[in-house]
């Protein structure tokens, strides 16, 4: 279906009247890949920008199964009723493969889905997940115009999307379980580090027990830790997203980081270098897009990883040989 063409300024107007369907159009040009809709993305941006940076930043990770998607509604429900507005956006570098393995499905958020206060957006789709990070990013800004409080992201446990999704936000939630057997594991992967707050999820019925075990072996583990720049300790907690207990407790734990880390200046200072550490993703990206779409590249590619496979060049030559044919346009 074609959409009927709305300008910029519509849109831009829109969003700001906080309407949903102007929210979605803009995100549409972010995720486009049509060079006219990347110009008018970055007007509509360029636009939303003094209207932004007002909401929180909410990073969710954790494997799949964890219970994200629960965990969220749950969250979200209760900060609807707290007369909060919440948009839910996601990073899957691999929904392009999977068609969508997390909020693909909206069944899974049925209440959020409902509510006039909450607007959730599917990852994007792209090749790179440094591609797929900054539409999100891009689309936070969006989403702090048309006047959400509390933005979520979500992103699942696997590789390294937990680190893109840890330099777009304020407060970053890791969701685990008990007895899953992988809790040094996460420390080694560094995942644990990134962390304000480690929740264990699914503390009902029987799993309770294990659920409290589980919460201490974090908490010694995290004491090994040196303490972060934000001086902030990260917490522990147990909940249950089904039952929606601990929920409440949870996003006090948030305010109290906010307000610690507003005061001591982490959370300005952590916002700037972020924006400096965006600025350079940016550029790799283009830089990358462009080199790897420019026709002479194109062209000789093939020819090149031909002669490294015959030994008949070095890859440092051959490299060197296709960068210079990049520079040339
Ligand atoms: P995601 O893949 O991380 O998004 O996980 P889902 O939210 O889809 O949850 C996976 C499964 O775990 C679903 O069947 C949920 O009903 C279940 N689940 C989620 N949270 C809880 C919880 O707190 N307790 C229990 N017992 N089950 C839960």
């Amino acid at each position: 279906k074609r959409q009927k063409k709305v300008s910029v300024q519509t849109i831009f107007e829109g969003i700001l009247a906080k309407d949903t369907t102007a929210l979605s159009r803009g995100i549409t040009l972010i995720e486009s890949t049509q060079e006219d809709h990347t110009t008018q993305a970055q007007q509509l941006i360029e636009k939303c920008l003094p209207h932004s940076n007002k909401a929180v930043r909410v990073g969710i990770t954790g494997v799949p199964g964890v219970g994200k998607s629960t965990f969220i509604e749950a969250l979200g429900d209760l900060l609807i009723q707290k007369g909060k507005k919440v948009a839910v956006l996601a990073v899957d570098p691999s929904s392009t493969i999977s068609k969508g393995s997390i909020l693909g499905d909206k069944t899974r958020m049925e209440s959020l889905v409902r509510s006039r206060d909450a607007f959730i957006r599917p990852s994007p789709s792209g090749s790179s997940l440094g591609g797929v990070a900054q539409k999100t990013r891009e689309s936070i800004i969006l989403c702090e115009a048309a006047g959400y409080d509390v933005i979520i992201i979500e992103t699942v446990g696997v590789g390294q999307s937990e680190t893109a999704v840890h330099s777009m936000v304020d407060f970053f939630l890791l969701l685990k379980l008990a007895g899953a057997g992988d809790e040094l594991q996460g420390i080694k992967r560094g995942i644990i580090e990134m962390a304000d707050t480690i929740v264990i999820n699914k503390a009902d019925g029987d799993n309770q027990k294990r659920a409290r075990e589980a919460k201490n072996q974090f908490r010694k583990a995290l004491h090994l830790f040196p303490l972060a720049e934000s001086t902030w300790s990260p917490q522990v907690m147990t909940c249950s997203a089904l039952k929606k207990e601990g929920i409440e407790e949870i996003w006090k734990v948030i305010l109290d980081y906010l307000d610690i880390t507003k005061k001591n200046g982490f959370f300005e200072e952590n916002r700037i270098q972020q924006n400096k550490f965006w600025l350079l993703q940016t550029i790799e990206e283009q830089l990358k897009t462009s080199f790897f779409n420019n026709p002479e590249v194109k062209k000789e590619m093939n020819t090149q990883m031909e002669a490294v496979q015959q030994l008949k060049t070095s890859p440092f030559t051959a490299a060197k040989y296709l960068l210079n044919l990049g520079k040339k346009q």
